[in-house]
């Protein structure tokens, strides 16, 4: 019984330890940035430009709006 009691010391205190390291170590990684830079693509007809994840695309084309998607299919 008494070992087991310090074993559980250690064992606490080597986790104490642990966390204490790595508080103190510097990050590995920095932290990624508030906002990924985002795949620009400009309208094929009014040439604005805007996310590609909000862009309507018409094959290789892409477009601001429904309207310039449509006026550029005709
Ligand atoms: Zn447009």
């Amino acid at each position: 019984m008494k070992y087991l009691v310090l074993l559980a010391v250690l064992v606490l205190g080597y986790a104490w330890w642990r966390s204490q390291r790595r508080a103190e170590a510097p990050p590995q990684n920095p932290p990624p940035p508030a906002a990924k830079p985002q795949d620009m693509v400009a309208c094929a007809h009014c040439g604005v430009h805007l996310p590609r994840t909000e862009a309507l695309t018409h094959g290789p084309r892409s477009y601001c709006c429904a309207d310039h998607q449509q006026k550029d299919a005709r």
